[in-house]
């Protein structure tokens, strides 16, 4: 959509360091103006939010600037790779909107990237160190302190080459040796202070088996892929800044001509009360502390989308927060007030009764039954309106019944008026209870003169509540979800995640009751609860028991009670 810049008429939008840098190179030719970039995941887990963030900008950018973006798996470690994953991320990308010309894997380029290897023994700029990893990182120096130059730093070509090719045929334990870069152990950059490139792992991959027993290391791969694929941009996290000379300086090694990708950094999601690591979510999985990686508690796309979270919410988010270099903590309330600004465009109001008193109108003819209008979606002119049916008993919320209300209760009281929604204004008369003082019942007399739709009889009433027809309803489960974790900062407590857990992030609810309408709704519909808030259909949905998840409650209820 390159004529969006060009065209003189749009309103500019500002545009993020990144998209100025592109427009910068487009404006000068560099890499004969090709955009080409790339969304390198490990397939060691499911997607997060925050892979979304840069899922946005690497297809985002390609797609604004007639570019491309390939999907690229990262599966340089063998250990923790699976096709599941594979499988989950490609379904995500796709949930978000995004689709890509090529799918590439790291290891395609296994071959070349050995060769690269052999290229820089031969050269003189990679040796064997036999040294165990702990002696090595202990000769690394600090940054104010040069390294320590290996003992083996002076080894021959030859028996480098030599023991390259047997760490892959297998004739080496894991941890024996390693590849190491020959470049300077005294740079201020610790990572030019002969950097490992390659490793002993003795575990078949997921695609290439046994083929290979030494494996590159992420820095040794990820820049070399960019450069194989004829990437241009490669947008990652800040915290590969200081990574960057090292990229450059092996491409440097590589290229034969004057095309470069070039690395950008920008800043990472980072939500309140949230965990964004694919290890700790993958420990929430395995030790069952979550159902499962789409756990609607789960901070993964999968999950989002289990809980009713739309991908233009996710959208609308990440815009609004941007791209930038440096690092913060988004307030979850930002991502909640995303998807309920989305679902409040898109769903259709129904009522539900969560926890349900019975309401007997005794003036209105036992037996009568009538049928109301319930508008879909007052935001939405074209959503039209179902039908709900009125009778003489009624669901509403138990706590919409007071006996002894305080003053500002406009909800039903002996002697208040209050709107039944989408039906008459009814008087409260009374309730009756059990032995323990739980009110069982609640009576009303309605008013025939004030049927929703009538000329306005002039009366006004405070509060309207919800009901369901005890004639027109049936029983369903709700889960009500709530933040995972306790504490703002959960990755940096100190403390185990598990003692950080909200003990009421998840609570059920059986026997609530459903409007008719939601009878046919299938797993991921989406609604509004009048009153309550947005809900969707989950899969666990049986013919005889429907479930629902909250998505997010109607309001925030969290800085209430921050104000209180
Ligand atoms: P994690 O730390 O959660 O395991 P990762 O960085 O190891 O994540 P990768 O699969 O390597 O996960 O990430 C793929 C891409 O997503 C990378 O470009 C990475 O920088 C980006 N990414 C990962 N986490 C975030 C985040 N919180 N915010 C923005 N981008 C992220
Ligand atoms: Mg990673």
């Amino acid at each position: 959509m390159s004529e969006n810049i060009l065209n003189a008429e749009e309103p500019k939008k500002s545009l993020n360091f990144i998209e100025a840098a592109v427009v910068n190179d487009l404006a000068t030719g560099k890499n004969d103006g090709r955009v080409q970039t790339r969304f390198p995941p490990e397939p060691n887990g499911y997607l997060h939010i925050g892979h979304a963030k840069a899922i946005c900008i690497d297809f985002g950018i390609a797609k604004e600037y007639g570019g491309i973006c390939n999907l690229r798996f990262d599966d340089t470690n063998p250990v923790k790779e699976d096709v599941e994953y594979v499988d989950s991320i490609m379904e995500d990308i796709k949930w978000l909107g995004y689709d890509w010309p090529n799918v590439y894997y790291a290891s395609d380029y296994f071959g070349k990237l050995w060769d690269f290897a052999v290229q820089l023994i031969k050269e003189g700029k990679a040796y064997i160190d036999e040294q165990p990893a702990e002696e090595i990182a202990r000769q690394k120096g600090t940054p104010t302190q040069p390294g320590v130059n290996s003992p083996y730093r002076g080894r021959p070509i030859e028996e480098s080459l030599d023991l390259f090719h047997k760490m892959n045929e297998g004739v080496f334990e894991e941890g024996s040796m390693v590849l190491r870069a020959k470049i300077d152990m005294a740079s201020p950059n610790m990572h030019f202070r002969d950097p490992i490139i390659y490793r002993i792992i003795k575990h078949p991959h997921h695609r290439t088996g046994t083929t290979w027993q030494a494996y590159p290391m992420y820095d040794f791969a990820h820049g070399q892929c960019d450069y194989f694929e004829g990437v241009t941009h490669s947008i990652c996290t800040l915290e590969f800044e200081v990574h960057r000379p090292l990229y450059d300086w092996f491409i440097d090694q590589l290229a034969t001509d004057n095309y470069r990708p070039h690395q950008y950094e920008f800043n990472k999601l980072q939500f309140t009360y949230t965990i964004l690591s694919k290890r700790n979510l993958r420990r929430m999985v395995e030790e069952k502390i979550l159902s499962g990686w789409d756990d609607p508690r789960m901070p993964t796309l999968v999950g989002f989308r289990r809980r009713g979270y739309t991908p233009e919410s996710i959208h609308n988010l990440i815009d609004r927060i941007g791209y930038t270099k440096y690092d913060g903590v988004n307030d979850i309330s930002l991502l909640e007030y995303a998807v309920r600004e989305d679902l409040n465009k898109k769903s259709t109001r129904v009522s539900a009764v969560l926890d349900p008193v019975k309401l007997v109108i005794t003036n209105y003819p036992e037996g009568q039954t009538e049928v109301m209008e319930a508008q879909n979606n007052p935001e939405d002119e074209t959503a039209g309106s179902h039908n709900i049916l009125f009778s003489r008993e009624l669901f509403i919320e138990r706590d919409d019944f007071m006996e002894d209300a305080p003053k500002k209760y406009f909800r039903l009281t002996p002697g208040n008026e209050v709107r039944l929604k989408n039906a008459y204004i009814i008087k409260c008369t009374g309730c009756k209870k059990d032995e323990d003082g739980n009110v069982t019942e609640v009576y009303a007399e309605y008013d025939p003169q004030t049927r929703s739709g009538m000329p306005e009889s002039g009366r006004k009433v405070k509060g309207t509540i919800h009901w369901v027809s005890t004639e027109d309803c049936f029983d369903a489960e709700v889960r009500l979800y709530d933040r995972l974790f306790i504490v703002e900062n959960p990755a940096d407590d100190g403390r185990d995640l598990t003692e950080l857990l909200n003990p009421d992030s998840l609570r059920v609810l059986t026997g609530c009751k459903m409007e008719s309408y939601l009878k046919d709704a299938k797993a991921g519909d989406k609604f509004q609860f009048q009153r309550t808030g947005y809900f969707c259909v989950d899969k666990d949905t049986t013919d005889n028991n429907m479930v629902f998840n909250r998505t997010v409650s109607l309001k925030d209820s969290w800085a209430k009670t921050k104000d209180k």
